[in-house]
């Protein structure tokens, strides 16, 4: 078990393309996943890129719990994925919260494709190809956005609503609240923010 140190917003690290991987099933692939899994849990998220811990390949590792789920999605286990491409289904975009283990203590509210294609493999050698949705949709674009060195408030059309987590408890912004609503999107109250 080896637990990574996570790259700040700042470092070069977090603003470079990162490398394809050669070969997805390489042993030191195995073992990167292994230790990107063992510092996302211990740091409470719930995905990392390799560049967050100063490593320049194309990894992603993540999970999307039952809480997340919206209507009709289904849970996902710990996934890992090597050389990740997404595309866009559809034009539409929706807005969420979301956080980053090198961004600590902030939130946003950033618009994300509604549905992606995904194409990748696993350290395992499976191909990937199918569509996903929802929170599922948005944790796999705020990480590959990892892996094109771009961070989440990068990606915001309102930095007014970019915010300290802890002050969420005054409240979500009116504008958020506005926006979200004419997206149809539940507002609650009590905002918890996954971090990625
Ligand atoms: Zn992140």
């Amino acid at each position: 078990m080896a637990i990574l140190k996570i790259a700040r917003m700042g470092h070069p690290v977090l603003r470079h393309k990162a490398d394809p991987v050669a070969d997805p099933t390489a042993p030191e692939v195995r073992q990167l996943v292994a230790d990107m899994v063992d510092t996302m849990e211990d740091a409470g998220g719930t995905g990392l890129a390799a560049p967050q811990v100063h490593i320049s390949a194309r990894v992603v590792v993540y999970k999307v719990s039952a809480t997340r789920l919206e209507e009709g999605e289904e849970e996902v286990p710990l996934t890992a994925l090597v050389n990740p491409v997404l595309t866009p289904v559809d034009r539409e975009k929706i807005h969420g919260w979301e956080g980053c283990l090198s961004v600590p203590g902030l939130t946003g509210l950033v618009p994300r494709h509604r549905a992606v294609r995904l194409q990748a493999i696993t350290p395992e050698g499976e191909m990937i190809d199918r569509t996903v949705t929802g929170f599922h949709a948005r944790v796999l674009q705020h990480e590959i956005d990892h892996l094109d060195g771009k961070l989440y408030p990068q990606r915001m059309d309102d930095l007014s609503l970019l915010l300290f987590q802890e002050e969420m408890r005054f409240g979500i912004p009116e504008r958020a609240r506005d926006l979200m609503e004419s997206e149809s999107i539940e507002v609650d109250d009590a905002q918890d923010v996954e971090t990625v």
